[in-house]
């Protein structure tokens, strides 16, 4: 299903961003997808001939891996993920340009709401350096009984999965087309994008900060097209703004009926878990796929 080029010597990804974890760095995962390509940190790859070859290759690219959990694999006490690894949208573009980024929760993570507990008074605070941390955790489908989620144990739950970008800092790193698509709805908080390819995924982005949001609906808008600045918006609620913490909030829903891998139908428009695409962008990205597109 996957094409995987010639691997990049570690100093070529490196001149991506200086960043890039290596691949010492993955010590600290659980649970990596033994099937997933690692970029060999070896000298031995490290000449440039390798370099141009790979660059040539247009059509596949090399992946970084890095600390994350598994998939459905959700926070202590936050719930129960659904037990889908599917990729559901193989091949997007990670949807923040600056690396690195961190998947987690907002609300069961320092600064957020049921932090350490439901019951505990001293939550923490967002710019917590854990929350700026590997590894990745995935959020779908943890308790938030607003929301509803037919594919989660309790019918309502997380509906995509929350990212926060390099630093603690908003309205400073950009969010990204996932896929050539077209811009098909946008709200007080909320960004969709209906990707062009089959199946049609839909891609919601929530929570950017609204006035650098500078595409509109029917725009046109290629992988990696800058589409606004990461923030904690939440809308206006009486005439009041309000706030979340500072992430981007990214789902992908299907535009036509589907059938998850335990059989379960689910109809169109429905929010299908978005962790395993992502990690598998991010591994992408952090080999330099995607380059941004303003
Ligand atoms: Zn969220």
């Amino acid at each position: 299903m996957r094409r995987l080029a010639p691997l990049l010597p570690l100093a070529a990804l490196l001149a991506f961003n200086a960043c890039t974890p290596t691949t010492s760095d993955t010590s600290g995962s659980s649970s990596v997808d033994s099937s997933v390509a690692s970029v060999a940190a070896s000298e031995e790859s490290a000449d440039s001939a390798s370099v141009t070859e790979s660059s040539a290759e247009s059509s596949s690219v090399a992946m970084v891996d890095f600390p994350h959990n598994a998939a459905t694999q959700l926070v202590a006490n936050s719930g129960s993920g659904y037990n889908d690894t599917s990729n559901w949208a193989p091949g997007i573009c990670f949807p923040l340009a600056q690396t690195p980024d961190y998947a987690n929760s907002q609300v069961y993570s320092p600064g957020g709401d049921h932090y350490p507990t439901a019951s505990a008074t001293n939550h923490g605070v967002q710019c917590d350096a854990a929350n700026y941390s590997y590894p990745w955790k995935d959020n779908f489908c943890e308790s938030r009984s607003q929301w509803n989620n037919p594919v989660c144990v309790a019918g309502t739950g997380h509906q995509g999965q929350d990212i926060r970008p390099t630093t603690c800092k908003k309205d400073t790193y950009w969010a990204v087309a996932a896929e050539d698509g077209v811009i098909t709805q946008i709200g007080s908080y909320t960004v969709a994008l209906t990707g062009n390819g089959s199946p049609h995924r839909i891609y919601r982005y929530l929570h950017m900060l609204k006035t650098s949001v500078h595409v509109a609906v029917g725009d046109h808008v290629v992988r990696g097209q800058k589409l606004g600045l990461v923030s904690n918006n939440l809308g206006v609620s009486n005439g009041v703004q309000q706030y979340t913490t500072i992430h981007l909030h990214f789902e992908v829903r299907i535009a036509q009926a589907e059938t998850m891998s335990d059989g379960t139908q689910l109809t169109a428009n429905a929010f299908v878990p978005p962790y395993t695409a992502l990690v598998d962008a991010y591994q992408r990205k952090l080999a330099g796929d995607c380059p941004t597109v303003d």
